[in-house]
């Protein structure tokens, strides 16, 4: 390289650095007006009964998913706060049920066959498979997620969490949190403003049935 080349070279490393500090200050900017949403979250793991199916996931391991979910949640101004987070000891034959992907016997059984210590405003249950999936989202309430994803930990929870604030499947950008099956992360403005008028709603018909 001669010396005009090592210039041009040099002009154009710090253009890319101005823009680059540049993109990121105006993101920073954004987020610092949102105020912040914070919403409670219990979260299960879920253990059969004989021993068989139980979950391979642990307490601290989960923590750890959630503290990068909220990373990615970040951009919308919006935290998830685990409020309870134990095991759930399951009857075979429901636990087996949801394990091929049918949870209909989990939402029937809850309250009769099995008992869910703290229920919050959302619920996350961990279970060892959840048939041919890596996540679904159920009620309003709650989602489950397999002991093995395809895509990273924290994205299967962020994406599940992001149906249960309203949010439905992207289909071009792969990029995106809300397309399914990708490690993508991002948050339309339009995604984003849904799911705080949501997390709002959530928060407020709460505190009113209270
Ligand atoms: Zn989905």
């Amino acid at each position: 390289m001669n010396l005009c080349g090592v210039f041009v070279f040099f002009t154009v490393l710090t253009l890319s650095a101005v823009l680059c500090i540049g993109a990121e200050t105006v993101t920073k900017t954004d987020n610092a007006l949102l105020p912040y949403i914070s919403l409670p979250i219990s979260v299960y793991i879920l253990d059969d009964r004989n021993g068989e199916l139980s979950s391979t996931r642990t307490n601290e391991k989960l923590i750890e998913v959630f503290d990068k979910a909220n990373l990615i949640w970040s951009q919308a101004g919006i935290k998830f706060e685990i409020k309870y987070i134990g095991r759930i000891v399951l009857p075979s034959n429901i636990l087996k049920e949801l394990t091929n992907g049918n949870y209909n016997p989990f939402l029937t059984g809850m309250d009769h066959e099995f008992q869910i210590s703290n229920p919050s405003l959302l619920n996350a249950f961990y279970t060892s498979s959840i048939g041919q999936v890596n996540g679904i989202a159920a009620r309003s309430n709650m989602f489950f997620v397999t002991d093995f994803p395809s895509v990273r930990h924290e994205r299967v929870t962020a994406h599940e969490i992001g149906h249960l604030l309203g949010l439905g499947h992207a289909h071009r950008d792969t990029a995106r949190l809300m397309y399914s099956g990708t490690n993508g992360t991002i948050l339309t403005k339009e995604e984003i403003k849904t799911a705080r008028n949501n997390a709002k709603h959530k928060l407020n018909t709460t505190y009113h049935q209270d």
